[in-house]
């Protein structure tokens, strides 16, 4: 069984402080059947990082490493036109770089480290720059779920959407939004939360979800899928989401596997 974890942060230096180097994540990955992973970025820096460690770590432990670049929202108040020009040059070198999206972006009205009207702006030229460069994005949103569809609705209408625009990540949206962004192409991302004995409404979104536009992510360090919640999390983690995608879909783990496998494979155009 193969499993592609479609999310997670490996240079992330709660690793370091935990003693785990990169060379650890992906040997325990190679015994957990975890032999893709996408390292998002979110800010110029992580994104930098994302490069860095998709070209310097692909291959180790027969593991294929992937990257993304982009400006969260809650780093959209670092938006400039060096910023800008460093996404465009990376994505113009996509395929060297290893790069396969743009992201994370969105909006995070739940923090709201950076203003609203600023959140909007740069998520709006990022997502205008995905289209440009015919590339899919990665989708953070958090509280600002009416904002970032009517936003996403004026894109599909104008045809600035490609048809397969990208991934709803970590999605924490409603069954009603889950199934609009299903429609307008998008993946939906599930991790740790799907498994959280006390959320209610992921289940439902993945009950929703067609099994063909469902992928399976980890959002390392973050976000421990039960049964290790309280450790920090690692990409051979993500087998338990699969587990919990199986279960709650009705099929088997080697199912979950090979189909949520595939569908990473065609959001990111990978054979
Ligand atoms: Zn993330």
């Amino acid at each position: 069984m193969s499993f592609f974890d479609t999310h997670a942060h490996i240079y992330d230096r709660k690793y370091e402080s935990a003693g785990i180097t990169a060379e650890d994540i992906l040997q325990s990955c190679a015994e957990s059947g975890v032999n893709r992973i996408l390292i998002p970025g979110y800010s110029m820096e992580s994104s930098k990082a994302a490069v860095r460690d998709a070209a310097q770590y692909n291959g180790k432990s027969g593991v294929e490493l992937f990257a993304s670049v982009g400006i969260h929202p809650h780093e959209a108040k670092t938006y400039n036109s060096e910023v800008e020009s460093y996404l465009r040059d990376s994505i113009e070198h996509r395929e060297e770089l290893r790069i396969l999206a743009i992201g994370e972006i969105g909006l995070d009205y739940y923090y709201d480290l950076s203003e609203r009207s600023v959140q909007r702006e740069v998520f709006e030229k990022q997502l205008l720059m995905a289209y440009e460069y015919d590339i899919p994005f990665i989708l953070h949103e958090r509280d600002a779920t009416g904002d970032c569809l009517d936003i996403l609705r004026r894109f599909y209408k104008e045809g600035n959407l490609r048809k397969t625009p990208g991934v709803c990540h970590c999605c924490s949206c409603s069954v009603e939004a889950s199934q609009e962004l299903i429609k307008m192409g998008f993946f939906i991302g599930f991790d740790g939360p799907l498994t959280f004995k006390n959320n209610k409404k992921t289940p439902e979104v993945l009950k929703a979800a067609p099994l063909d536009r469902i992928v399976i992510e980890t959002d390392s360090p973050y976000l421990t899928p039960e049964p290790n919640r309280g450790n920090i999390n690692e990409p051979c983690h993500v087998p338990y989401v699969c587990a919990k995608v199986a279960e709650i879909k009705g099929i088997t783990l080697e199912e979950a596997a090979s189909i949520t496998y595939d569908n990473g494979n065609r959001l990111y155009e990978l054979s």
